[in-house]
């Protein structure tokens, strides 16, 4: 059994594809008044859509309009035909809170299922998941898909770090679904414990959205497990949408569930094939609460070459950040997640760094990147670190920056999300 489409080429994905965007427009329109309103305003009706091309022509759909349609946001069919909400976190009245038909969990279902036959699963895997349960769509979407796909589901949750070892020993459990921090707790404690040849995983599905390349590396060496970025959206079923492959080269996402268009933010416009830019995504058959051109204000790109795994459907690579944190420098859209990943290729580094921007009195803007040592790094290579890096930037941002290389520990360090950018150009 298998549960990726039967396509054969780009072709045949691009026609369900429009028959899918005709289905959601007319459907959209006919059991939405918030949606029949915006497609009325942009001057659109379900016919006008003739090819793919016609998606540029729909409105878009934005955080806010789902706050504003709180509790029951994007609702495009009888209230009598929804199962169950999720949320996703914030406050009261903040949260986005969507409704789901059956139809619409059984298409979850199918396509987190598709997520662990990329995996390379198979039915004899026991699957130990360790992410929360409740009104966020984690736990249970990972859950139905493992029983869907027909391997054995363990729902312990979070936490309860007693029972998740006990679980892995008595169990045998071969696949660990948990964040990264959990994954890591996890494999050090394996190691402080001695339970290395008790416990058998050897595949870890995680979020890393939030995650540095070093810190996978870590998790990678210390659980000694094959590593499936797993993203996902509550707005957009859930996790599950799409995983990284075993050639492990980026995210195939499930093209013949949802369009993905990666867009400049601020211009709105396509961004060249590859380039970085807003993920905005329209649902193909999502029933209670479709998306028509939903902003995500997550960053990433496509990657537009064949997988060397083969498989035909689309990817694209690891999320970047915020479209928020986009800073404009030299007419070249930059984004801290850029710069995060240059600084984790470049030896002798610590975590922390600052991007300072300033305009010189020539008028042009200039970078300052200041970034810690190594905590065994000594100061005599400073200069070659700071050239490593100045290269890194010059060849993945196409910028040119000035590199500082400071003492470890100079850089303020805070328990929230640290401030990275200090933008100071129009302060001159
Ligand atoms: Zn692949």
């Amino acid at each position: 059994m298998t549960f990726m489409p039967n396509f054969n080429s780009a072709e045949e994905l691009a026609a369900h594809q429009l028959k899918g965007l005709r289905w959601t427009v007319a459907h959209a329109q006919a059991g939405s008044p918030f949606y029949a309103r915006r497609l009325q305003e942009a001057g659109v009706t379900p016919g006008d859509i003739k090819s793919l091309d016609d998606l540029r022509g729909l409105p878009f759909t934005m955080t806010d309009d789902l706050r504003a349609g709180y509790p029951f946001p994007l609702l495009s069919v009888p209230i009598e035909e929804v199962v169950r909400v999720h949320a996703s976190s914030g406050t009261t009245g903040k949260r986005k809170v969507l409704a789901y038909t059956q139809k619409d969990l059984d298409d979850w279902a199918h396509m987190f299922a598709r997520c662990y036959e990329m995996a390379g699963l198979t039915r004899a895997d026991r699957v130990q998941i360790m992410v929360g349960y409740g009104v966020w769509t984690a736990g249970v979407g990972f859950q139905a898909g493992c029983e869907r796909f027909g391997a054995l589901a363990l729902p312990v949750g979070p936490g309860n770090l007693e029972m998740q070892w006990q679980f892995l020993v008595d169990f045998q459990s071969t696949v660990m679904c948990s964040t990264s921090s959990m994954a890591l707790l996890m494999a050090e404690e394996i190691k402080r414990r001695g339970l290395g040849d008790q416990v058998k995983i050897n595949k870890l599905i995680y979020g890393s959205e939030r995650t540095s390349e070093a810190m996978r590396q870590r998790i990678s060496q210390a659980l000694g497990a094959e590593l499936f970025d797993i993203p996902g959206l509550t707005e957009l079923y859930g996790p599950g949408t799409g995983i990284e492959c075993r050639a492990h080269q980026g995210i195939h996402y499930w093209a013949d569930y949802y369009i993905l268009e990666i867009l400049d933010p601020v211009s709105l416009e396509p961004v060249a094939p590859g380039e970085i830019g807003e993920m905005v995504v329209t649902t193909l058959c999502k029933e209670a609460a479709p998306l028509i051109r939903y902003r995500t204000r997550d960053l990433c790109r496509l990657l537009p070459e064949p997988c060397p795994c083969g498989n035909i459907l689309p990817r694209h690579g690891r999320i970047m950040g915020r479209s928020d944190d986009m800073i404009k420098f030299r007419a070249v859209n930059i984004y801290p997640g850029q710069i995060d990943h240059v600084l984790s290729q470049s030896p002798g580094v610590g975590s922390e760094y600052q991007v300072h921007l300033r305009r010189g009195e020539d008028g042009r803007d200039y970078m300052v990147i200041m970034v810690e040592r190594a905590p065994e790094g000594s100061a005599g290579d400073d200069q070659a670190v700071a050239a490593s890096i100045s290269k890194g930037v010059k060849a993945h941002i196409l910028v040119s920056a000035e590199i500082q290389v400071m003492d470890y520990g100079s850089l303020p360090r805070s328990e929230r999300k640290s401030q990275r950018i200090f933008d100071r150009r129009e302060e001159v």
